[in-house]
């Protein structure tokens, strides 16, 4: 029987997944999170009792040490890693090859929040397992088609040809919604006006019509679009000059300030987490402004999207906050009756599959981005894996 592993490495954890081509698919589980913290933990679960310990890693290196010499992940056919960035080039899962890397190297000064991480987790299990088959997938993959206006940023065109345009993300969680969709029967899937709302600490939105992806929120970076836990999300490049000019920040200090001390956190003061400002915003106007504002922007996107596609059929609530908060898709979708977008209260209230009274068809659904790698690797390894013999019991709750 085959085993894969798939690689979700993110700037602070670093989940794990080990698939078997038959089965119950999915045989464990697990993540390092916090890494960089003095809290970092590692858990994992499906291979003997659950493991949840405190750990000590400084940094990546440490993390990918814990992992390729202390977990058991089994003889190995392949692994598969969740890369943020394809660039121009990368437009669908690919083995990794030496050409690959140095392409990605390249990229890096697309995405220096994520790539450099990612192509280090790439080396080091080529370090440990050498000869094994790695395969790159692309969180940039689902928006390759996007339409030339969705694109297209409005600088000189002479950056366009430089590959400086919105590429988008979030697209191994989107593919597996519109999957998802079409399991479920939505005929939304295939024919009509949806829009994804993936809203963990990365937070976004995409507009699909007839299944295929017409705008997203995030754009050349994953940096832009919705205000996000520490993310700024969009921000006036005038405030961006001023910024660096009126605090004497160097680039590394100001795309620190913007992708980790904003968002939520930035606004708060306090927090990063939503689930920390909705205990407290009744006590901390700083807490209450911060989901405000995160309400207010999710709101208008679906308000933009419904107009870029001409109406809306169906939305989707995923990730950690979409996925397990009433109280904010409440928020987010209240006044937006006039788009035929209506909350059935008892329903939202126990993140019920279908949330909806109206004509359009409110969704909450479980993201599962190791899946698609999974997916993405045994169609590789020329041989499937089975949704339906997915076991949905094996990740850990928001
Ligand atoms: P990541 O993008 O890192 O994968 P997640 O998708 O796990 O993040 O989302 C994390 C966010 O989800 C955090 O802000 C967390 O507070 C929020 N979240 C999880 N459960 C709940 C809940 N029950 N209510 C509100 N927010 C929640």
């Amino acid at each position: 029987m085959q085993r894969i592993l798939t690689i979700n490495g993110g700037s602070s954890s670093i989940k794990f997944a080990v698939f078997e081509e038959a089965g119950p698919g999915r045989v464990l589980e697990g993540a390092i999170e916090r890494i960089g913290l003095s809290d970092a933990s590692l858990w994992m679960k499906g291979q003997g009792p659950d493991v949840f310990r405190q750990i000590v890693v400084p940094d990546h290196e440490t993390a990918v040490a814990v992992l390729t010499e202390s977990i058991d992940f089994g003889a190995l056919a392949a692994v598969g890693h969740r890369v943020v960035h394809g660039g121009q080039r990368y437009s669908k899962s690919h083995p990794i090859t030496e050409i690959m890397l140095d392409d990605l190297r390249r990229l890096g000064s697309f995405d220096p929040e994520h790539l450099p991480g990612e192509l280090m987790l790439i080396d080091a299990f080529h370090r440990k397992f050498p000869g094994l088959k790695q395969v790159a997938c692309f969180d940039t993959a689902f928006h390759r088609d996007l339409p030339r206006v969705a694109a297209l940023l409005p600088i000189p065109r002479r950056f366009d040809e430089r590959g400086i345009r919105r590429y988008g993300f979030h697209g191994l969680s989107y593919e597996f919604l519109m999957q998802e969709l079409a399991r479920l029967g939505d005929p939304a899937a295939t024919k009509g006006r949806v829009i994804l709302a993936h809203l963990g600490n990365g937070a976004s939105l995409a507009a699909v019509c007839d299944g295929k992806p017409m705008d997203t929120s995030m754009g050349f970076t994953p940096a832009s679009g919705l205000m996000m836990s520490t993310r700024t999300g969009e921000l006036d490049p005038g405030v961006a000059a001023y910024l660096m000019q009126s605090e004497n920040l160097t680039i590394e200090q100001f795309s620190h300030l913007v992708n980790h001390e904003s968002g939520l956190l930035g606004v708060s003061g306090t927090s990063s987490d939503m689930r920390d400002l909705l205990m407290r915003e009744t006590s901390d106007l700083c807490a209450f402004e911060a989901v405000e504002l995160f309400c207010y922007q999710v709101k208008k996107y679906i308000g933009a999207y419904a107009a870029a596609l001409g109406g809306i059929d169906a939305l989707v609530f995923s990730g950690g906050i979409g996925e397990n908060s009433a109280v904010i898709r409440g928020r987010v979708c209240e006044g937006l009756a006039f788009l035929g977008i209506e909350l059935d209260e008892k329903r939202n209230a126990g993140n019920a599959p279908v949330i909806s009274n109206g004509r359009v068809v409110v969704r909450v659904v479980h993201t599962d981005e190791e899946l698609m790698i999974a997916k993405s690797v045994f169609s590789m390894l020329g041989s499937k894996i089975d949704r339906e013999n997915e076991n949905d019991n094996t990740r850990t709750p928001g």
